[in-house]
């Protein structure tokens, strides 16, 4: 008698040869309601919004954890963590392992700058009596989405005596919103016929921030000087102190759960605070690992990573070195050993758009977190391509502690393309892998992730800082 349950030689040897990639509700029905907790955090994390505000966030709550700011020439024992900060816009955490730092280290990097309109350095105008501030957009962005939604503005003013003045404005509900204004459909024949990269121009981005005057006729720019003054009494600025300042506005949504069954999060900047946000929460649980862990969040990655707060900087290294120092560790030894995750969002496939994604090769949402051996675009220029040996080590981790992972390019081959850090990283003869999660409607105002994959992305981050196998295992 055969039994019912039992497979066909063709269906054993599927399983056993084939790869399968399902959605991970399908064989873990209570990973949702695990992944509550995790959300509810994880959206706090992003009600900030730009790197200074994470790193402002995020250093208190390491040093009530007990992290020690980082002193150099210190030899720290296994289970000691430190942390450093470079110049209000990277914080780097650190564990020390029980291994020598000289057998490798284990580090996660995830950017916190995301897409968003800065200000020009002079900001500040009047037309047809209303007052609007200036931008250039900073990152990739659809200009057009950028118009007829709500608007918070953040940033700091840094006056000519040495103090900072610190500006969150539009993101309580008390306070009042910003926008860009849009032609009303009624005389856009012409605009509405433009390609959409033309349909708003970079100087038509300006935020409308007032319309009620200065009382006083001798005065030319009324509502300007009005503003102005609202500011003054505010913050104690005058309109020279823009050229001293690092302002921008941001989507004022708030994050939220998306979706009746809730499994989505919608928000701005998740590209890429959700890795941010998941190394983060991993690394600071870490305790005593076998290896050292490390975790960067880095800057100006959507600009190309320059400057010395992106991370074609030294300033990680440095760090890095300024700890291997302690023992006379050479840091291109510590290097050589290490490996590194490059954790940033990739592109979900979305079913409005099948023409750009290859089916067999591209994420899905809720699949689990994305592992991206290259990325780069045409003939793979441009990247970090991870070594066979490397995603063999990867997988045996993801394995090891029964993780659902998917791999994922970001989409047909010429249909485009985009690199991450990755390739900043593994020029120090580091070997580097990306993994993120996919999103839907990336560098978007409003981007989309669903929730278990952000859960199990910081599931898989814990394995790996926890790993105790050595890289040629
Ligand atoms: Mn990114
Ligand atoms: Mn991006």
């Amino acid at each position: 008698m055969v039994k019912k349950d039992d497979k066909t030689k063709g269906q054993k040897l599927e399983e056993e040869l084939l790869i399968k990639s399902e959605i991970v509700g399908s064989k873990d029905d209570g990973l949702l309601e695990e992944a509550q907790g995790y959300g509810e955090e994880y959206k706090q994390f992003l009600c900030h919004k730009t790197e200074r505000e994470i790193v402002d966030y995020t250093v208190p709550i390491v040093e009530k954890l007990g992290y020690k700011k980082f002193v150099p020439g210190t030899k720290y024992k296994p289970g000691q963590k430190v942390y450093f900060v470079n110049r209000n816009k990277n914080l780097i955490t650190m564990t020390f392992g029980k291994r020598p730092l000289v057998e490798g280290v284990r580090i996660s990097v995830a950017h916190a700058d995301s897409p968003r309109l800065d200000f020009k350095p002079n900001p500040l105008f009047e037309a047809d009596d209303m007052a609007y501030f200036k931008t250039h957009y900073y990152g990739g962005i659809k200009k057009y989405q950028w118009t007829t939604i709500p608007l918070s503005l953040h940033g700091v003013v840094t006056l000519t005596n040495g103090s900072t003045v610190k500006v969150t404005i539009g993101e309580d509900d008390s306070d009042p919103s910003f926008c860009i204004t849009d032609l009303l459909i009624h005389l856009a024949y012409d605009q509405v016929q433009k390609p959409a990269a033309k349909v708003i121009d970079g100087e038509q981005l300006n935020i409308l921030i007032g319309s009620w005057p200065f009382k006083d006729d001798k005065v030319s720019q009324k509502v300007k000087l009005n503003i102005m003054n609202i500011l003054h009494e505010k913050y104690g600025i005058t309109e020279a102190d823009f050229q001293s300042a690092e302002l921008c506005a941001c989507p004022a949504y708030r994050p939220r759960d998306f979706g009746l069954d809730r499994s989505l999060i919608g928000a701005y900047g998740q590209d890429d605070k959700v890795c941010c946000f998941a190394q983060f929460k991993a690394e600071t649980e870490t305790q005593k690992p076998e290896f050292t862990s490390m975790m960067v969040f880095a800057d100006k990655e959507e600009t190309g990573s320059d400057g010395p707060t992106g991370m074609r900087s030294v300033f990680w290294r440095d760090f890095l070195e300024d700890v291997a120092s302690a023992w006379g560790y050479p840091i291109r030894h510590v290097l050589r050993n290490s490996l590194c995750l490059s954790c940033d969002v990739n592109a979900g496939v979305d079913p409005a758009w099948p023409e750009v994604f290859e089916s067999r090769n591209c994420s899905y949402i809720g699949r689990g977190p994305v592992v991206s051996k290259y990325t780069g675009s045409r003939g793979k220029y441009s990247t970090n391509d991870a070594s066979a040996e490397t995603m063999s080590y990867l997988r045996k981790i993801l394995e090891d502690a029964k993780i659902p992972w998917q791999v994922g390019e970001l989409g047909k081959i010429d249909v485009g393309g985009g690199g991450t850090i990755a390739s900043e990283i593994s020029v120090h003869n580091l070997d580097t892998i990306d993994m993120g999660v996919p999103v839907l409607s990336m560098h978007a105002p409003l981007e989309v992730t669903s929730k278990v994959d952000d859960y199990l992305l910081y599931k898989a981050m814990k394995a790996f800082f926890a790993c105790k196998d050595p890289k040629d295992f």
